[in-house]
C-alpha cells in the first residue's frame, strides 16, 4: 500500500502532499460539496487567504499583486 496516494496533491500547483506535509500546519484542508477533502500547500493557502481577505476588505487595495516566477 502506497501511503503517499491516500495524501493527494495540492489542486492549485500540483505540488504532491508529504508525511510530513500531513503532520505539519501548513497545509490546509477543504470539504467540497461532493463530500471531497482537499488539500492545499502552504503557499497557496497564504495566496488563497490573501485573495479572500482582498475580497472582505472594504477597499481592496488597487495595486495588483507583483507576479513573482519562482
Ligand atoms: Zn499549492
Amino acid at each position: 500500500m502506497d501511503a503517499t496516494s491516500s495524501l493527494g496533491t495540492c489542486p492549485r500547483c500540483a505540488r504532491p502532499r508529504t508525511a510530513t506535509d500531513a503532520r505539519g500546519l501548513a497545509w490546509s484542508s477543504e470539504h467540497l460539496a461532493d463530500g471531497t477533502v482537499v488539500h492545499t500547500c502552504g503557499d497557496c493557502t497564504r495566496e488563497q487567504l490573501w485573495h479572500i481577505e482582498a475580497l472582505l476588505a472594504p477597499e481592496p487595495a488597487a495595486a495588483p499583486a507583483p507576479a513573482r516566477a519562482a
